[in-house]
Formats: structure tokens, sequence, C-alpha cells
């Protein structure tokens, strides 16, 4: 038993349901923690600001519970969040983890690949340019209620995804056109990085990165992300309630 599981059942209240995301082909994949990496291409680095060939990729964290799974064929709905005027999407490759570790080679992460999903790692723009500007966690425009739309997990286990296109269109209009072979780090080199500040473990989730294209969103709006092998992604805007 890991050290912080609770050694009993006799919860002083309900507790909340264990996030999962469905598994293309069936069952469910139970969601320990969301991982996201920032600026892993080089173009959307530079069109927030950065500058890719000076910066090494950096990260922050999404509750699990942010997520919001669409099965295959299925439209989810995305609640237009509280105290924002522009929610920003970026369509993202999603790794899933079967298996974890600290410290890990590059060829050891590989082998804790499980899975992949299409994923959509929503922002509050206006949060975000005020906790950069004040110096202040990125939490509040990152880690919200419904914050990680993705779509159901397709089996791959110590594949990597090295290339493939990766695009999300509005309302049948492209926004964002990428390929995985312009992520600055790989998913090995990612899930290696950040095993060495984390105890990784099955069950984790990691955002890779998004493509040049990032834009706001609006209620109403019918939003399609897809990576090229893995799956698509369809989401609709609706207000918050
Ligand atoms: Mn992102």
């Amino acid at each position: 038993m890991p050290m912080n599981a609770t050694p009993h059942v006799d919860y002083a209240i309900e507790p909340a349901p264990r996030p999962a995301v469905p598994v293309v082909g069936g069952g469910w994949f139970p969601v320990r923690r969301i991982y996201c990496v920032a600026r892993n291409y080089a173009a959307h680095a530079r069109e927030m600001g950065g500058d890719p060939e000076r910066e090494a990729p950096f990260f922050f964290t999404k509750p699990a519970d942010a997520i919001v799974p669409v099965a295959e064929g299925e439209t989810g709905r995305f609640p237009y969040p509280l105290a924002t005027h522009d929610v920003h999407h970026e369509v993202e490759l999603v790794v899933a983890l079967g298996r974890g570790g600290t410290n890990l080679t590059v060829e050891e992460a590989a082998n804790c690949i499980w899975g992949y999903a299409v994923g959509l790692d929503m922002t509050r723009r206006d949060l975000q340019a005020e906790a950069k500007a004040k110096g202040r966690p990125w939490d509040i425009a990152k880690a919200f209620d419904a914050a990680a739309p993705i779509s159901a997990v397709r089996p791959a286990a110590g594949h990597v995804a090295a290339a493939g296109e990766i695009r999300l269109d509005i309302n049948g209009k492209p926004r964002q056109r990428g390929d995985l072979a312009d992520m600055i780090w790989s998913v090995p080199e990612i899930i290696a990085y950040f095993s060495r500040f984390y105890r990784l473990q099955p069950g984790d989730l990691i955002f890779t990165g998004t493509p040049e294209g990032v834009g706001p969103v609006q209620v109403g709006d019918r939003l399609y992300g897809a990576v090229e092998g893995v799956g698509g992604l369809s989401l609709e805007v609706v207000e918050e309630h």
C-alpha cells in the first residue's frame, strides 16, 4: 500500500469518484495525476513571446478531476469557465503511463508508455497573462474545473509517437496545424525528465505541448481536435451553470 493510501473506507463524507478515461476497444483508464509541458513546439513558444532557442520547456499540473472524458463518436461539453473572458484552446498529444518510477533513462521511459489520447489544455489566457506579469503561479489559468477535455485512450504499449499531424478545427475551420515531429522534447525525453522531479506512477497523464495557432473559444463553438494515428476529440462550448 502506498504510504499516502487510506487504510480503511470509513469516510466521513462520500468520496469523489476516481477520474477515468474510456479506452478505445473497451474499459477505462484510471487517472492519477495530470502533468503538462509548456512550449514544446518552437512556433508556439514564439507566439507566446518566448525564445525556444534559449529556454528549456517547463512544466505545470492540472487536477485529475479536471478531465472531460469524451468517448469515440460522442461530442463532449466544455462549460465556459468562471472569471474569464479569454479562454484558449491548445490541442495536445496526451501520453498515458502504465508504469512509473524515478530517474528513468529515456529507454526506461519509453517502456512506461501505455497509450495515447488527444487532449485540450484549456487555458484562461487573461488570467495567465496577469499571473505572468505579477510573477505568480499559473494554477488559476490552467488548473480550473473542466480544463482538460480528453479523448479515449488508444493502447500503444511502448510505442514512441514521433510523427503525425496534430490539428484543431473550430466550426469546421482550421485553427491549429502541426506535426508531432516538431516537438522540441520527445515523449520519452519528457517522461524521463519528469521522473527526475516526481515519482511517476501508473495512471499518470502527460500533456505534451501544443503547436502554433492557439486562440479563443466562444459559447456555441464546436471544436474538433485530432492526432494522426491516435484519434479525435469533439467538443461543444456551452454556458457555465
Ligand atoms: Mn499547453
